[in-house]
């Protein structure tokens, strides 16, 4: 209940406060911040996702920039020969405003990645983004077939339907590749499963559908039993080292990553950085309720 509460007003949790719970979970403000936190990374064997922080933009000029700002960093990465690919949320470059424009944006950075043999991997946002994000996922699949994935989320009803529905755009030279997630945002649940057995269940029904369909998994939990549930399925399906990987979000389980690491399997951190980390944070802190009780000491035992 005092969880429930904590959730709702976090909003209006002082930023400063709410940085004291981010600062480890962001790789920090800059790029320059994302770069030594990735090489940190890579010095480790790890692979990772670059993602610039800033969400269900307002304006279509807050799209623009963020356009830049990502094909600086894709510029900036590339020079700098870091092991990392791209992550971004379609909402940044303006989904909800203009879907025109912001296939453009997407297109366009995709193109970027493609020209140094790079990927860039549409996140998925809440379910009304769903269909708009998979309609550009399949329009830049075929243009650019070995550069584009997408994430799917475990926790809706519809998506063995949505990866079935993909199975089409499967090429002889190009698998198809998918980030698997539980799902992070509060969903209605006539779409969404609520019971944590029950996402965990279709989790690994929809990745035994991957594997099974030669489709690339990133298998993207932190969950235990999912971890070994995964590796049983790899094991059942004998999937070849170079078309799976595992991925965790940057600052969470690092004895678990580094542990799949020391076992031979690839691992890719998701390193979430920039100005815009408050909307991050919060969400971040909403999912984990025990991490509240940390704020909640901060602001009483200062
Ligand atoms: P959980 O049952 O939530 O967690 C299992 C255990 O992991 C917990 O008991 C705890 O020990 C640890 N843990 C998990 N989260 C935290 C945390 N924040 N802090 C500390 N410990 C933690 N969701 C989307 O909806 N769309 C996306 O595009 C998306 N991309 C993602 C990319 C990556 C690489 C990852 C790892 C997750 C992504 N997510 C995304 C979030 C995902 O949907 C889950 O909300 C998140 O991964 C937690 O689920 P879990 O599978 O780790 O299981």
């Amino acid at each position: 209940m005092l969880h429930k509460i904590i959730s709702r007003t976090l909003p209006y949790f002082p930023p400063k406060l709410i940085w004291q719970f981010s600062k480890s979970y962001i790789a920090g403000e800059t790029s320059q911040d994302a770069i030594n936190a990735s090489k940190a990374l890579n010095r480790e064997n790890i692979m990772v996702t670059l993602d610039i922080l800033g969400e269900f933009i307002k304006t279509m000029s807050q799209a623009a920039k963020n356009r830049y700002a990502y094909l600086t960093l894709i510029r900036t990465i590339e020079a700098a020969g870091i092991n990392a690919n791209y992550s971004l949320k379609p909402t940044m470059f303006g989904l909800l405003i203009d879907k025109k424009i912001c296939f453009e944006y997407i297109r366009e950075l995709t193109a970027e990645a493609a020209s140094h043999g790079n990927f860039i991997r549409i996140d998925m946002e809440n379910s009304p983004c769903v269909d708009d994000s998979i309609d550009i996922f399949r329009r830049l699949k075929r243009e650019f077939p070995q550069n584009i994935g997408l994430v799917l989320q475990a926790y809706l009803k519809r998506t063995l339907n949505d990866l079935e529905s993909m199975l089409d755009l499967r090429r002889d030279d190009a698998a198809l590749n998918f980030r698997l997630v539980k799902g992070i945002y509060v969903e209605p649940a006539d779409i969404a499963y609520k019971d944590y057995h029950e996402i965990n269940d279709h989790f690994l029904k929809d990745l035994e559908f991957m594997l099974k369909n030669k489709i690339d998994a990133a298998i993207a939990t932190h969950d235990t039993p999912l971890i070994q549930g995964a590796l049983h399925l790899i094991d059942k399906y004998q999937v070849p080292k170079e078309h799976y990987e595992f991925q965790m979000l940057y600052g969470v389980t690092p004895k678990k990553r580094r542990e799949l690491v020391k076992n031979g399997h690839r691992m890719r951190v998701y390193v979430p950085f920039g100005e815009q980390w408050f909307g991050y944070s919060t969400r971040r802190l909403k999912e984990n309720p025990a991490m509240v009780k940390h704020i909640i000491k901060a602001l009483f035992y200062k």
